[in-house]
């Protein structure tokens, strides 16, 4: 598909032999590689076949490109992220080796459909949602723009759980996403890294008769290295995320083995293996597990040896550090690496504690993702001094020193000291992540505009005023190359015959497109190709849950993980009131709409799992009531995941963003939606806000309070029941909830929703922002009538969405954070 999109064909010495050549090279992969009959293969074996037919491209790209990246001893950017949600590689891959046709080609001549093949490979889901990826797309577009740089995170055993539902409600199943084996990773077993846990600090006297620590004893665990490889777009240019396992060390424990217990301690061993094993499934909230801060450390520890070990390959003084290296940290769950880096530069390599912190203080960035305060990560200093002794030392001593510090005339503060420590006092003491993290940064941003001034003028305004133009913004950002050339391949095509491809690398030109929302005959294919995704679509629900849905109703489309704060209800409230509006007034004429829903909650998360099951239980309803046929479908459909979002973003006409103000950080969802020409319905939260700003009031649906009106609100006392009381339709809805309509057998199944809404203060604020949501919905629907506005809107939804390229994000790192330039044409 993207064949055509440029002209110069890729050339040199180490390429590949063209066309014919795939054919035999998936045959002899499938024959040598597999050890199967190259004779006939099955669906799986042609995709492995392919699969490692692309490898190799990409391998001989790779090293090319590291190489030249030690050549010119460029600064690095290293992004350290608990989580990367790449979603599947196939496609992507072809897409950058400008490869799609040829292979499609190959594989038919083999009898098979690269679509159906490219649906062979398990989506890999080793991150929960937004924070996963974004770390993909910035990864992509790092790549792209021929940035050096590095992902580093841990390759789980187990991603993302699998979704199913049954009887309407979440069942979730592990997710053995490598188990047919993944052909896209490079497994180093040969070169592992030592990660202790445990111990104890022990101080000495060296040679120079200084005193120094150490950290020995306790138990180490090897991480080993498992490479996958990010490609740029159509250049040469590949670099890799590097993602740690956890292997047995090799030694035994000489104690046990002495005593005879030679299995045990082959257990013991084997056991340590499980800090890899398997992805915390909550994207907004983790408790205080262990095995969670084992694994935040032993990914850090295995990266930061692994950066020490290349830096030093430099043969520089370790002044110099952060002349050659930049560590992101995408949240705080790598926060630990600054105690780490602290200790290596001083217990290994002999610096002063005011050089090693000098170092720090120029090398780390951190990236807030949230202000929900139970997303705000603390561990207790019991478990981290007991896990981590030599490290908890180093934060107190970061932290006697940062306090010190703030011991200035000008602060007359008396809580001041209190409130930005990093350990904070109470039952038991803990370690407040964030503000280690700040303390230890250069730069600290958010993530949208507005999420970044809440972070400023609210939740780190004392740290804001302690350390001036540490905060800063940079909105995030999404990959055009997987949100609209991999995803939507008929408008890429419709797109290319307007204006040319260069969009895909550089996003600002969809702008040419603005004029032809005025053109009748684009629109009009515009429309086509828009109800071509919805059919295909449709044809997806039927396969995936027997449900046939009209591709000429308006998609209304909430696809998101399931938390209170993003509303999934609001949407139900809005579907229930279309619901009792056509059953009281059946004559009526209505614009038809299919609901859609998907995402994951968090499997401790009893409320979100209640609202998946209010969605199922509406959905039943409706669907099922003669009176309602053609007027209005609701479905949810299972296992949200990103190739699952590939295929619903294209046929989305109306994207649903109406969290709570103040509440989503950026939002990703709203992005890729946009850029495949739906509409938004949504609150200024996130980045709706610069949404609005680039595609104009007037084509976007925006309704409800403000972040501001909802702190006011709060303050001044809101009373859910006062919205309750005087809108008769809301009551209704409420009621018929209440009353059991949406489950007879059980009628106080949904009780303990409503009772958050009327009983318990109603922290997100639904029924008050519920009326003008449902009044902006009528809005919508009476433009959808109008297709030809519609088009135009649409059309000038995907012109101006340039700005949210992760492209133009990754540039604003680079330029204003890392300090990073491009790596120089590769030979
Ligand atoms: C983009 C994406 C998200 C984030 O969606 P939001 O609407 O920004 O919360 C979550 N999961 C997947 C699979 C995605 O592709």
């Amino acid at each position: 598909m993207v064949e055509t999109l440029r002209q110069d064909g890729i050339s040199g010495p180490h390429d590949f032999a063209p066309a014919v050549a795939l054919k035999d090279e998936i045959r002899r992969h499938i024959w040598l590689s597999m050890g199967r009959d190259p004779a006939k293969p099955n669906r799986h074996a042609c995709f492995m076949g392919l699969a490692y037919s692309v490898r190799d491209r990409l391998i001989d790209r790779w090293i090319r490109t590291q190489r030249s990246q030690y050549d010119t001893l460029s600064k690095r950017v290293y992004f350290l992220s608990l989580e990367f949600l790449p979603g599947r590689f196939l496609m992507n891959y072809l897409i950058s080796l400008q490869m799609v046709e040829e292979a499609r080609q190959a594989v038919e001549e083999m009898g098979f459909d690269l679509d159906e093949l490219e649906e062979e490979e398990w989506d890999a889901g080793l991150g929960n949602g937004g924070l996963g990826r974004l770390a993909s797309c910035y990864m992509d577009s790092l790549a792209c723009l021929d940035y050096p740089a590095y992902g580093y995170g841990i390759r789980y055993d187990y991603g993302i759980f699998h979704q199913t539902i049954e009887n309407g409600w979440q069942r979730e199943q592990c997710d053995n996403w490598a188990r047919k084996g993944t052909p896209w990773e490079i497994r180093r077993g040969e070169y592992l890294t030592p990660v202790r846990f445990y111990g104890r600090t022990e101080i000495y006297t060296d040679a120079a008769g200084r005193e120094c620590f150490r950290w020995v004893d306790g138990e180490v665990v090897m991480a080993m290295a498992c490479d996958i490889l990010v490609p740029g777009f159509g250049d040469q240019f590949v670099t890799n995320m590097r993602l740690w396992r956890a292997k047995s060390s090799r030694e035994f424990n000489l104690d046990e083995f002495n005593q005879g217990d030679y299995i045990g301690a082959v257990e013991a061993k084997v056991q340590s293996e499980t800090i890899s094993s398997v992805l915390y499934p909550s994207d907004e909230m983790e408790q205080g597990r262990e095995l969670r801060l084992k694994q935040q450390y032993f990914f850090v520890a295995a990266t930061l040896a692994d950066i020490v070990r290349r830096y030093q390959k430099l043969n520089r003084d370790f002044s110099e550090f952060s002349d050659f290296v930049a560590i992101q940290l995408n949240d705080t769950h790598p926060a630990i690496a600054i105690p780490e880096l602290m200790r290596l530069l001083m217990d290994e390599e002999g610096l002063s504690w005011k050089k090693a912190w000098s170092v720090c203080e120029k090398t780390f960035a951190y990236t807030n993702h949230t202000v929900l305060p139970e997303a705000l990560e603390t561990w207790p200093v019991d478990l981290l001094r007991r896990l981590l002794p030599r490290h908890t030392d180093i934060i107190f001593e970061i932290n006697r020193r940062f306090l010190e510090g703030l011991k200035s005339p000008r602060s007359k503060d008396d809580g001041l000291a209190g409130r930005v420590s990093l350990i904070a006092e109470g039952v038991g003491q803990r370690v407040r992540m964030a503000h280690l993290a700040i303390v230890g940064s250069h730069t600290v941003n958010g993530v949208a505009a507005l999420h970044s001034r809440i972070l400023k003028k609210d939740l780190f305004r004392d740290f804001n005023t302690i350390f001036p133009g540490r905060l800063t913004n940079v909105t995030n950002g999404i990959t055009p190359r997987r949100w609209l050339a991999q995803a939507n391949p008929a408008l890429s095509r419709l797109i290319n015959d307007a204006i040319g491809s260069e969009w895909i690398t550089n996003l600002e030109q969809l702008r040419k497109l603005e004029p032809l929302a005025e053109d009748a005959d684009f629109r009009r294919r515009w429309i086509k190709t828009k109800r071509d995704n919805k059919k295909r679509l449709a044809r997806y629900i039927l396969r995936k849950i027997g449900l046939g849905v009209d591709p000429d109703t308006l998609f209304s489309v909430q696809v998101k993980r399931i938390h209170e704060y993003k509303r999934q209800l609001l949407n139900v409230l809005h579907v229930i009131t279309l619901y009792h509006r056509i059953r009281a007034n059946p004559d009526a004429p209505v614009v038809p709409r299919t609901v859609i829903f998907a995402g994951k909650a968090a499997p401790a998360y009893h409320q979100a799992k209640r609202i998946i099951k209010l969605i199922n239980a509406v959905a039943a309803k409706t669907n099922s009531d003669p009176d309602i046929q053609g007027k209005l479908r609701v479905l949810f459909l299972p296992n949200y995941c990103v190739s699952q979002a590939e295929k619903i973003i294209p046929a989305a006409d109306l994207s649903e963003q109406i969290s709570t103000a103040g509440m989503e950080a950026s939002g990703t969802g709203n992005m890729k939606m946009s850029l495949n020409g739906a509409l938004t319905i949504g609150t200024l939260d996130g980045a709706n806000v610069e949404i609005m700003e680039e595609v104009g009031k007037e084509n976007i649906f925006i309704f409800g309070l403000t972040a501001d009106e909802v702190v006011a609100l709060r303050g001044s006392g809101y009373r859910p029941r006062d919205y309750y009381d005087s809108d008769a339709e809301l009551r209704q809805v409420l009621d018929s909830i209440i009353r059991g309509d949406f489950s007879p057998d059980e009628p106080l199944l949904f009780a303990p929703i409503v009772e958050t809404l009327l009983q318990q203060g109603d922290y997100y604020m639904l029924l008050a922002d519920y009326r003008a949501y449902v009044n902006t919905q009528e809005a919508v629907g009476k433009l959808f009538l109008d297709r030809n506005e519609w088009a135009k809107k649409s059309i000038l939804n995907t012109a101006r969405m340039g700005k949210f390229s992760s492209d133009r994000s990754v540039k604003e790192y680079a330029d204003r954070i890392w300090n990073l330039k491009p790596l120089p044409e590769i030979g």
